[in-house]
């Protein structure tokens, strides 16, 4: 079965939400709605305080070439613009707050089109509804979606991949996902094949999702045969986008490069239902699928949940915390982020919500000793660095080194650290350096 060089198999822990249909969360009675929640320049308010809105209106517009629009997920009216946690950044910031107003009316602007209004768009049209949908990567990475579907004009693209593989531990939003919208996957990924002037689309399923793989596969064959459903090996990061190019196509992105080097554009599965909504419905990103799981929430659920809602609702709609629950993460236990409040907002790109006891910790929390030299983390790094020597270089600060040594093409998958038995922080001692790093270049920046 195809797959990648390196990786990990960790247990995957995902019988406790897999069978959980995806659930439709009511709206809060808050939400705190960041203006970063992309990779990108976080995206200028168009809402000032008492402003009333609907779900789906805009509230904050685009910056600059890689930024995305934000909408509204609930009706209401703007209770305030300030700053607040953050899942993903380690300082507070700026977010629209909106009170639930007494309905929950959509938008206006949110009307299907026909099919035939659909087919008469060209890609330049879609492009614009795209990035207007303010629609990014929802596996995780939250990269603007109308960037990634513009790639520069001599790339030569010949694939798209739809990336299904979801290889975290204890996720199951895209396989429940797959499962339950298959249609809209697939449509979503016929328009932008569109886009990208293609007559195909590969979708690509790891084999722990046989459910998933035969929906998709079923569900291709009749709405778009065009679109090949393919199986990957069940291997972490089988899901990050240069393993999935690796082992779909046997092509390597040059390190630092992106795909479309490789003539490839790699779209997550949800991300393509988003696409399917923002095009057929005119429908904003202001709600996405989150798995809540892990053995310290009392009912796992694949939760269809809005925008900005906090941690501590959906927490509740869950039927709450254990009383052994130790650490919260957002996202996967590999890349996940702890967090330390539950007042945190779900952002676009937040796929999970994790719950941990205790019990089923998937790294070793020993005491860090010094490193053997087995190796063990360089055969299976998937980006075929030295994480050992990388790492030791980033604790001693030797930063011009690290980054000889490729600290920058680190995606920070955490499977070093799952390997090391010496209990090495590899992936925080990187993930230290890099921030090392990042701080010099913005001081010298300052400076020029
Ligand atoms: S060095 Fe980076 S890319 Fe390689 S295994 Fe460690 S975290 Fe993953
Ligand atoms: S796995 Fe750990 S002990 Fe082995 S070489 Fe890497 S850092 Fe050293």
């Amino acid at each position: 079965m195809i797959t990648f060089r390196g990786g990990i198999h960790p247990p995957e822990f995902k019988e406790l939400a897999e069978e959980k249909p995806i659930e439709t969360m009511p709206p809060p009675k808050q939400v705190v709605i960041p203006l970063s929640q992309h990779t990108g320049a976080p995206a200028k308010p168009v809402v000032a305080v008492g402003d009333e809105v609907k779900a789906g209106t805009l509230i904050a517009e685009p910056v600059g070439m890689i930024s995305a629009a934000v909408h509204s997920s609930i009706a209401g009216k703007v209770k305030g613009i300030e700053h607040w946690v953050h899942p993903v950044l380690p300082v507070p910031t700026k977010a629209v707050i909106i009170e639930a107003g007494e309905t929950d009316e959509l938008d206006p602007a949110i009307k299907p089109r026909t099919q035939a209004q659909i087919e008469k768009l060209s890609p330049e049209e879609i492009r614009e509804i795209v990035r207007d949908a303010g629609i990014v990567g929802l596996g995780g990475a939250a990269f603007p979606t109308s960037v990634k579907i513009t790639p520069p004009e001599d790339a030569a693209i010949d694939t798209l991949i739809i990336n299904g593989a979801e290889c975290e531990p204890f996720l199951t939003a895209d396989d429940r996902l797959m499962r339950e919208k298959p249609e809209g996957i697939i449509n979503g990924a016929r328009i932008l094949a569109k886009v990208l002037g293609l007559e195909g689309a590969c979708i690509a399923i790891e084999h722990n999702k046989p459910e998933a793989i035969r929906i998709v596969s079923e569900a291709a064959s009749k709405v778009w045969p065009a679109a090949e459903v393919l199986t990957v090996r069940t291997k972490y990061p089988q899901g990050a986008e240069k393993q999935l190019i690796s082992a779909i196509l046997g092509r390597e992105v040059p390190a630092g490069g992106l795909p479309f080097m490789v003539g490839v554009v790699v779209q997550n599965a949800g991300t393509a239902f988003a696409v399917y909504e923002a095009v057929a419905k005119r429908k904003p990103l202001y709600e996405r699928v989150v798995t809540v799981t892990g053995p310290g929430i009392a009912e796992p659920k694949n939760l269809l949940v809005r925008i900005g809602t906090l941690a501590a609702d959906v927490i509740s709609h869950c039927g709450g915390l254990r009383p052994d629950a130790t650490k919260f993460i957002s996202g996967g236990p590999m890349m996940g982020i702890a967090q330390s409040s539950l007042e945190v907002p779900i952002i676009k790109g937040t796929s999970g919500m994790l719950f941990l006891d205790g019990s089923r910790s998937l790294f070793k929390v020993s005491e860090e000793v010094n490193c053997l030299r087995c190796g063990h983390c360089v055969g299976i790094c998937p980006m075929k660095l030295v994480p050992a020597e990388i790492a030791r270089m980033a604790e001693y600060e030797k930063l011009e080194e690290a980054e000889r040594w490729g600290i920058a093409d680190c995606m920070e998958c955490g499977s070093c650290a799952f390997v090391c038995p010496s209990g090495r922080r590899l992936v925080q001692w990187i993930k230290y350096g890099k921030t090392l790093i990042f701080a010099e270049r913005s001081r010298k920046k300052e400076r020029k």
